[in-house]
């Protein structure tokens, strides 16, 4: 009798325990979650700031050979301060001079 009475007792405190964990869980998952979202927010902000920035940050240079407009990590720089769309306005340029 008394073997039942403390498995009684055990299945009552593992029976507490697991609705305390229970609790724990969902608070866990719920602060899980919470973060997951302020982690997308985050990341689709940054995206959303990064890509006007770039587009306005970049100058745009006119080719001294063609006049074609070209943003100005793309140019070509010669010696001089003249910025070129192509290898092909450099090099014509390069052989006239
Ligand atoms: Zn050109």
């Amino acid at each position: 009798m008394k073997w039942l009475i403390l498995l009684a007792l055990l299945v009552a405190v593992t029976a507490l325990i697991a609705l305390r964990y229970r609790r724990q869980i969902k608070m866990a998952i719920y602060v899980w979650q919470m973060f997951r979202k302020m982690k997308q927010v985050g990341k689709t902000g940054e995206k959303r700031i990064e890509k006007p920035a770039d587009a306005k940050d970049i100058a745009l240079v006119r080719c001294a050979k063609c006049g074609t407009w070209i943003p100005q990590n793309k140019a070509l720089n010669l010696r001089s301060a003249n910025s070129y769309c192509s290898t092909i306005c450099l090099e014509t340029v390069a052989k006239v001079g």
